[in-house]
């Protein structure tokens, strides 16, 4: 939900780009299928709660992988979609999905020319339907039609961006509705077909990575982010797979950090206090730049933002950042992006199952996995004692307590056991942490 609310406003912000006349399109190629799913499942539960079917129709044919604005494509249909749930009381909700010819009827045959296609979707619901006198300004921005209809909320700006989302995207879109009866929405756009879908095996989307594989140096990282949770997010996902990370709350630190550590990457949140992200990297650049042959690993920087803006992207690269990730971020996208500037190999689950990973790299897997009761042999024994203790009557603050007292370099030990604990697996930790 957080991702998507994040595109919405970003898109919703993009509407006053199209109206100056400097849209963008941003075609990626995607997964139409798994594009649908993920609709689908997110609308599942809206449709239910109010007793409707919502039914998705998909022409056989239809092809897997497409190019095409793959957020604005989203953005339309999950309007639409929301606009028919939320406007209808009883009966269903349908999405066709099919081609348009070129004669500009429906086809269920996909036309001759594989490359390019026309796609049509069709929105149905058997809701309230639209009065006629109210059909011909409902693509206007800020029009909502029949306030006694208006019993949800809304801003009257869904169909306006719809509209030219759907124009940019080299189609168009046409309403139908009969009060009482319904509403049907369609609209078409223009695909090309997506031969190897190069993102998709970028982010080896599939693949659930396990680890870094053994001997790997170029792992240090440093984690900069002011936002104590987003600082432990990170972490938690980079620890256990076996990056050295190293944290610093603002530039300022950051700054020392990197001279003193030499991190391969620094993960760099640009908005913080003291010294922000932005002044950090220009001058973590500008050092790297003056003195090359001191700074022996030349620091990949990427940047962590929130910002909507794609000038504010152009402008943090222009400062020296490598890289940007959008948050909220994803977990692959993160981890793949480090892979790809840090030239290190992960291990893959399926790799796991294959059998095809040598022992040195399941024993590697192993040992950032599986806690032992040696590995708790760094705390003191009373700690241990008072840890078994309070594991064995199943006390999780108390555990979630003592945990907290696990000093900061030992954070994989820290975050192993607080996962059983979170998990309730406390006759793990007893186990453990027997003497
Ligand atoms: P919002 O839904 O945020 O108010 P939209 O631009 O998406 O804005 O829709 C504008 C108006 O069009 C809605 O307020 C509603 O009155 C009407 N409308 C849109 N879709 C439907 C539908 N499927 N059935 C009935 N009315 C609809």
């Amino acid at each position: 939900s957080g991702k998507h609310l994040l595109e919405l406003i970003n898109d919703i912000l993009d509407i006053s780009k199209i109206e100056a006349g400097m849209a963008e399109v941003n075609v990626t190629s995607f997964d139409l299928y798994s594009l649908l799913d993920g609709i689908e499942a997110m609308l599942h539960v809206k449709a239910r709660a109010k007793q409707l079917e919502l039914k998705f129709e998909l022409n056989p044919e239809l092809p897997q992988y497409v190019q095409t604005d793959e957020n604005k494509l989203r953005q339309v249909l999950i309007n639409l979609l929301e606009n028919a749930i939320k406007f209808t009381k009883s009966g269903s909700v349908k999405l066709r999905v099919g081609f348009l010819s070129e004669n500009s009827s429906s086809s269920s045959i996909p036309p001759s020319s594989p490359s390019s296609l026309r796609l049509q979707f069709e929105v149905e619901d058997t809701g309230n339907g639209i009065a006629s006198e109210e059909l011909e300004h409902i693509f206007d921005a800020f029009v909502q039609s029949n306030p006694t209809y208006q019993t949800e909320d809304g801003t009257g700006l869904g169909l306006a961006i719809c509209k030219r989302f759907v124009q940019l995207m080299g189609g168009n879109i046409d309403i139908k509705s009969e009060l009482g009866k319904g509403t049907v929405v369609q609209f078409n756009i223009l695909i090309s077909l997506a031969e190897q879908p190069a993102e998709l095996t970028e982010s080896l989307a599939k693949r659930r990575i396990l680890g870094l594989k053994p001997n790997q140096p170029n792992n240090h990282i440093l984690v900069v982010e002011d936002n104590w949770e987003n600082r432990q997010l990170l972490l938690q996902i980079l620890v256990p797979f076996g990056f050295e990370v190293i944290e610093a709350t603002n530039g300022r630190e950051a700054i020392e950090l990197w001279e003193s550590e030499q991190p391969n990457l620094i993960l760099m949140d640009m908005r913080m206090p003291i010294v922000d992200g932005y002044e950090a990297t220009k001058i973590i650049k500008q050092k790297i730049y003056e003195n090359p042959t001191k700074c022996q690993n030349n620091t990949v920087i990427i940047a962590l933002t929130a910002t909507a803006f794609n000038e504010d992207r152009k402008f943090m690269l222009e400062l020296g950042c490598n890289d940007f990730i959008r948050k909220p971020f994803q977990e692959d996208i993160l981890l793949n992006k480090i892979a790809r500037h840090l030239g290190v190999e992960y291990i893959y689950e399926s790799e796991i199952d294959d059998n095809s990973i040598s022992s040195s790299a399941q024993s590697n897997l192993e040992k950032s996995y599986k806690l032992t009761p040696e590995a708790l042999k760094v705390m003191p024994k009373s700690w241990c004692e008072s840890l078994h203790e309070q594991s064995n009557s199943c006390n999780q603050d108390s555990v979630l307590q003592l945990l907290s007292q696990i000093p900061q370099h030992y954070q994989n030990l820290k975050m192993q056991l607080e996962d059983l604990a979170d998990n309730y697996q406390f006759d793990e930790i007893a186990k453990l942490s027997e003497q």
